[in-house]
């Protein structure tokens, strides 16, 4: 259902997306993912964390073209259902790059990943293992730890992961079962401001090998989860200052650190799109009302799941820029009052734009295609462009 092209632009290395958007003037609202910043996202990470295995989070954005060049640079991939599985096979990875992460999944759906070749789960509850012994015999099995460290706008609360003693208790009863203990997952929350936030899950991982060694039981890997955060409005430590804060807890922790495995998603994709909208009215709700009503043609269903609590909140660009603003609610299409972007977020816009302009919402190249509704109020999914990488000369 969503649209997905690849474009070749004839401009060079930079403005790839404004180029697109002025020459072919898509309708909107639209995303468009520049692949060259992906493939410069991934392999500023590997530069960062040269050891570890690369692990994309697949909801992050599944765009057919993302996946392709992802498998091409040697990624692995973190998915969540056969669906997901299906469009890395598709994208040319094989099942022996995917890993099975989340805690939640049928006996079908883990049978349908086995047939395909996947051979690693994540667990964390002995309901899940025992499904994955009997349909996974012999895969690999990590435990998802539960953290919740603070500095994520966007945390996992208590949906996923157990305490340090059951992990324990089903490694070793996954060693039971004959399926292989691989180590222990965490996620310290998307968006994870804070580069220490991973010392505690890193902490209770040494302590969970040091119990299993007792019972002469390794743990090869360490899966460190996703978290790392993009530029939005505010800046952020960069991937080197990450790698360096859990390098230094590793070292703490471990006398011989386990192989470790990172999950990024939103670190990946995010700032390799633009998501353009449309304004479709502007309003006040009163004569002397201060703020104006801005009113997208994008908003909470069409893409912009992550501005619910304000808690993800993008940088905007208009042609208007530079001229004089004032604040603004930013609101989208459909008959839903939830359906509000940003009203406690100061956001200013300029005083000239009006109905038929485009906003721009920068590094939306992350939860957004892949979160917006099939047809609420009749407004159709996000379509994807996806801007061929190899028009840039130097990456
Ligand atoms: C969503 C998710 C990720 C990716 O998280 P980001 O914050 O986007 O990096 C990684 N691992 C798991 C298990 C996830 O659910």
């Amino acid at each position: 259902m969503t649209e997905h092209v690849v474009v070749r632009p004839e401009h060079g290395p930079t403005g790839t997306i404004h180029d697109f958007l002025d020459q072919h003037r898509p309708a909107t609202p639209c995303l468009v993912i520049d692949l060259a910043v992906v493939e410069m996202r991934y392999r500023e990470l590997l530069a960062a964390w040269p050891h570890s295995r690369i692990c994309y989070a697949v909801k992050a954005n599944p765009a057919p073209e993302i996946l392709r060049l992802l498998v091409g640079l040697g990624a692995e991939f973190d998915v969540a259902s056969p669906a997901e599985i299906q469009l890395c096979l598709a994208a040319g990875a094989d099942g022996g790059r995917l890993s099975y992460g989340n805690t939640i999944k049928k006996a079908t759906d883990i049978a349908f990943a086995y047939a395909r070749g996947v051979r690693r789960f994540t667990t964390d509850s002995v309901g899940d293992l025992h499904v994955i012994a009997d349909h996974a015999p012999g895969a690999w099995v990590c435990c998802r730890l539960l953290v919740q460290p603070a500095g994520s706008p966007t945390p996992f609360g208590r949906k996923f992961g157990c305490d340090a003693a059951m992990a324990v208790e089903l490694l070793r009863g996954a060693a039971e079962l004959g399926l292989r203990p691989a180590g222990v997952a965490f996620h310290v929350g998307s968006q994870q401001i804070d580069p220490g936030a991973w010392a505690e899950g890193i902490a209770q991982a040494a302590l969970i090998g040091r119990q299993l060694a007792a019972c002469a039981i390794t743990l090869p890997e360490l899966n460190l989860g996703g978290g790392f955060p993009v530029r939005y409005r505010t800046e952020v430590p960069t991937p080197i200052e990450y790698a360096t804060a859990i390098r230094r807890a590793l070292g703490n922790q471990f006398a011989a650190p386990p192989v470790t495995v990172i999950e990024p998603g939103r670190a990946i994709v995010a700032e390799a799109g633009v998501l353009r909208s449309e304004v479709v009215l502007v309003s006040r709700k009163s004569a002397g009302d201060p703020y104006r009503w801005v009113y997208l043609d994008v908003g909470r269903y069409g893409g912009l799941a992550e501005t619910e609590g304000e808690a993800i909140t993008y940088a905007l660009a208009t042609r208007h820029d530079g001229q004089p603003g004032g604040p603004v609610v930013l609101a989208g299409p459909t008959c839903d009052g939830d359906d509000v972007i940003y009203q406690r977020s100061d956001y200013r816009l300029p005083l000239a734009l009006a109905a038929g302009d485009h906003v721009d919402f920068l590094g939306a190249g992350a939860y957004t295609a892949s979160y917006s509704s099939i047809s609420f109020n009749g407004f159709a999914p996000l379509p994807t462009y996806c801007l061929a990488a190899e028009t840039h000369a130097d990456t």
